[in-house]
This record gives C-alpha cells, structure tokens and sequence, in this order.
C-alpha cells in the first residue's frame, strides 16, 4: 500500500557550506503531475560544485539539492500508484523551439530537481514532477529500488554522450576520466554499443585496473605526465595493435578538468569526434584552426533525452551495464558527511543517499 505523506521532510540548502532539515507542505498536484515518495537520491558533482559555492548558488535559497532520483508514485493518477520510476533531471516542456528540434534534453524552460523547480530537490522525502516523462522500472532483477536512481543522471548522460557522438559497433573510443562517476559508465556503455576498442585515461591506477573489468580494453595512467608524453604511449599502444592512432577515434572527455580537456584536445585525432560530458570553469587554450586542418568535431552533450531512458534501463536490467559496484548508499541523515566526502574527491563509488525520516 502507498502512503501519502502530510508534509515533506528535506534537507534544505541555505548557503554556500549551510544545510539544514525542513519540513515543508506537499504541493498541490495539478494535472498531469504525481507525487514520488524517493527511494534514493544521487550526489552528482554539480550538486556539491553548487554546495560549496564553486558554481553560482541559484536563486532560490534555501531550497533543496539533488536531481538524481529513483522512487515509487504514491499520489496522481489512481493507475500509476505504487509504480517505481526513474525521473529525468531534466525534464522539458516539449514545446519550445529547443525542444521541436529534437534536443528536448537542453530545453531551457526544463523542470530540474534542485535547480529550476523553486524549493524543490531530491534530498527529500518526497517531491512533486510531471509523469510525462518519467521511466518505469518494470523489474529490478534484485537491484535495489534506490540504486537506480544513478541511472538518472550518471548513466544516463554518458548514453546521450555516446548518442552525440554517433557510437557504432568497430568503433575505437578514448574515455578520459574513465574512472569518475560518468565515466565508469562511459566505458560501459561504448563496449555495450559494440566499439572494438574503450581506452581509459585517467590517474587512479587501482581505479583504472577496474576499468578493464567494465568495458575498457586498455588504460593509460596520466599520473605525473604531460598530455604529449601520454599521446606516446597511445601511439606505441595502436602500433602494437596495428590500430591508426592519426584517424577516427571518438573521445570523451568526462574528467572535466583542465588536465583532463588538455589531453583529449591533444589526442583530437583526423576526422575524429571529441564529445565534452565533464563539467568544470577554468578555460583552455586551443587551436581552432586545428579542427580545420583534422576536419575534426568537437561536440558537447548535456544530461539525456526522456525518450533514451527505456534504452539506458533496459542495458542496465540485461547486465551490460553494471551500476552496483559503483554505488556506496548513506542514510540521508548523513548527508553533510555525504556532501563533504564526495567533495574531497577520491570516492571509488558514488554516494547515493536514502531518506530515513521517519526513524
Ligand atoms: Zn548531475
Ligand atoms: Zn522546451
């Protein structure tokens, strides 16, 4: 049986470093819109970027952060009570000149958990979003329900990510940050799409030696070396292979740090596709006549289109994507230990953290 709640118990953000816990009403449904009761809630970069003040605030404060979601509708529409979904961060109005262009994902009038619904965040008991677009977990072949909630965000982007650059099966594709958050589902999910080779970049090499067991075919630590030094060692790694290292490779970046953008502009090969999925402010320096010359693209990807989500599951449900050993969960009580850990960096998983509430 569903259980709808009185108030809504969160964890708000007051300022830059400040959080504290709220009780606040349960908006009133309109039409087309239920009310999730939330399983588990991711930490994303973004959240605890904005948490630390290391991005602008927004302008709602306070107001509660999270926008990687997974629960079950609890109120809305009497056929959908008790179904577990996934909810798209961004989720678009479908009806701007964005949106009619097929790009609905970068819509600007989007609703985003934690960014452009007013007070309204995952870190929470409960939140209000419209069901137009929200992707049902038909079976969970015994993940749990809050586990799915990285689907969201994480998973999802880098399938988008893929989608940008056209991924097909013989494919040869470098992941730089191979090891973050995205990126250890990047690796998954280019091996998924049938590339014949998933190179990883990135300094962890515990972490990178993971990520032969989840998609990539080689790695190459950055550790202490200089973006031209690692284009070397991927020249030696292609003649070993008899793979052209000057032609065609797509290349994520997910680091989304200057180191990490440098190396993916210098391995820019000949008609080659670089995809930008990592997220950082500082600014880098590059040739755009360069582009000319390789008659390469650089492209960026933002979050996921709705539509992809059944895809991005259903990989997920048949085991070529596997998110469990990546996911640490945390009582959301916890969640200013949370914010902190994910903000000092050097998690092998992401945090996702379950409401507790009521204990
Ligand atoms: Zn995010
Ligand atoms: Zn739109």
């Amino acid at each position: 049986m569903v259980k709808v709640p009185s108030k809504i118990e969160t964890w708000q953000m007051l300022a830059p470093g400040k959080m504290k816990r709220a009780t606040i009403d349960v908006p009133r449904l309109e039409a087309g819109e239920v009310l999730i009761e939330i399983a588990g809630c991711g930490i994303c970069r973004n959240d605890h970027a904005v948490f630390y003040g290391e991005v602008p605030t927004g302008s709602v404060t306070p107001r509660t952060l999270g926008h990687e979601i997974s629960g079950t509708i609890v109120d809305g529409d009497a056929a959908l009570l008790g179904k577990e979904v996934i909810i798209p961060p961004v989720m678009p109005c479908h009806n701007c000149v964005i949106c009619k262009a097929g790009r609905e994902n970068r819509c600007l009038a989007a609703k985003i958990p934690g960014y452009s619904m007013g007070i309204y965040g995952g870190n929470s008991s409960h939140i209000v979003v419209p069901l137009a677009d929200l992707c049902y977990i038909k079976e969970k072949k015994g993940i749990p329900l809050s586990h799915f909630a990285v689907v969201a965000d994480a998973v999802a982007s880098t399938y988008q990510a893929a989608k940008r650059a056209d991924v097909q099966p013989g494919d040869m594709v470098i992941i730089v940050g191979a090891t973050g958050g995205a990126g250890v589902y990047a690796t998954q999910i280019c091996a998924a799409m049938g590339a014949k080779e998933v190179i990883g970049i990135a300094r962890n090499e515990e972490k990178l030696e993971r990520a032969m067991k989840f998609g990539a075919t080689h790695v190459i630590s950055s550790r202490n070396k200089t973006a031209k030094e690692i284009l070397a060692e991927f020249y030696s790694y292609c003649m070993s292979k008899s793979l052209p290292p000057y032609c065609g490779w797509k290349i994520f970046e997910w680091s989304g740090t200057a180191a990490g953008q440098e190396i993916a502009l210098e391995l820019l090969p000949f008609i080659g596709k670089l995809v930008v999925g990592g997220c950082g402010t500082h600014q880098n320096e590059c040739s755009f006549s360069r582009l000319m010359t390789l008659e390469a693209d650089i492209i960026g990807s933002w979050a996921c289109r709705p539509k992809y989500y059944p895809d991005v599951l259903n990989m997920v449900l048949s085991g070529l994507i596997r998110i469990e050993p990546f996911i640490k969960t945390m009582p959301m009580s916890q969640i200013k230990e949370a914010y902190e850990e994910a903000h000092r960096g050097g998690l092998t998983q992401r945090i996702v953290l379950t409401p507790d509430f009521e204990k």
